[in-house]
């Protein structure tokens, strides 16, 4: 049986863009011998004619099929929901805009089908046509990332890849509302190639993601895959408490000592520095139960198998 590809494009507003899209891909889709296809496109609650689009493709061909959302979840969910309806072999998801090539479709079907990887992603090599704070923003981001998140988060790691199956089967096991997908998608593991290109700006239209979602994404990422802010405060907590401890110390040896702090100032330090650094350690022990049940509401599968000999 030949195979069946799965492509999923989320969709905000891309009234523009689509018509390009839908050129490309037919021209992408002719190049494959002996492949089937699905089209599954998301509109996330578009305001303009996205959806009217949607439903003409479908009607023209039923390759291409449509979700569209009650309000505008993010393109997060849009992913989410288009795996789930995923029913191919491979699963491929693409911007709307171009800004993934889906000239690079075949390449990555090829790759993925060889069997030697389960994943081809694509990152752009650079950032060119960004403007430039968000060009620093974002560097800054990963860096950070790759600092305090245990799962490796590629800088320029755009969303655009196809992956087996299998892959997908285990990215739908992750049943988290607040989803990452780039994290979630380094979290499954599985053996990914990464392929660079250079950046490209959208065929029309503008970003639908501003600065200030950019930075929302960011702040997502980092509490969806790094406990690391919990557990720096939790260990600024016991830190807190021993210097608290050791200068209380200090002010009453000092005190029986020398006799010659102002009335009432020992005793003070004491109450106010045990009182604080003890506030702190509370808070510190809190943190580390917080990181804790954190990731265990997540309810992330306990290990994922990739093979077996046992059915
Ligand atoms: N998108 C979406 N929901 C949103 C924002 C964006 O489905 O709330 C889609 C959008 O239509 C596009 C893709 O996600 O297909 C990437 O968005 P965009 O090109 O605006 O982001 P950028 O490439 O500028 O980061
Ligand atoms: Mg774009």
């Amino acid at each position: 049986m030949s195979d069946k590809i799965t492509l999923i494009i989320p969709c905000y507003n891309e009234e523009d863009t689509l018509p390009f899209m839908e050129k490309e891909l037919e021209k992408v889709m002719a190049s494959f011998e002996d492949v089937s296809f699905e089209v599954i496109l998301i509109d996330n609650c578009s305001e303009d004619s996205t959806l009217s689009y949607m439903k003409k493709l479908h009607e023209r061909n039923s390759i291409y099929q449509y979700i569209s959302f009650s309000r505008n979840f993010g393109k997060d969910s849009s992913m989410y929901a288009g795996l789930k309806a995923s029913t191919g072999d491979y699963v491929a998801i693409l911007d709307a805009d171009l800004q993934d090539p889906p000239e690079f479709l075949k390449e990555m079907y090829e790759t993925v089908r060889s069997g030697e990887y389960d994943c081809v992603a694509a990152r752009r090599g650079d950032r060119q046509g960004e403007p430039w704070l968000r060009s620093v923003l974002a560097k800054a981001f990963y860096k950070l990332m790759a600092m305090i998140s245990d799962y490796e988060i590629v800088d320029g790691a755009r969303d655009f890849r196809l992956m087996s199956r299998q892959m997908v089967d285990a990215i739908i096991s992750l049943e988290e509302s607040e989803r990452f997908s780039k994290g979630i998608f380094s979290w499954v593991g599985f053996k990914t190639k990464w392929i660079s290109f250079s950046n490209r700006e959208r065929v029309a239209g503008d970003t639908k993601l501003p600065m200030k979602s950019a930075f929302s994404y960011a702040l997502r990422g980092i509490v969806a895959f790094s406990t690391f802010p919990l557990v720096a405060v939790s260990w600024i907590g016991f830190f807190t408490f021993f210097a608290a401890i050791i200068y209380t110390l200090y002010v009453i040896i000092h005190q029986l000592v020398m006799h010659e702090a102002t009335p009432g100032y020992p005793s003070m330090m004491c109450v106010i520095l045990f009182g604080f650094g003890l506030t702190f350690m509370i808070l510190g022990i809190i943190g580390q139960y917080l990181a804790q049940m954190y990731l265990e509401i997540k309810n992330r599968p306990r290990y994922i198998i990739k093979e077996s000999s046992i059915r």
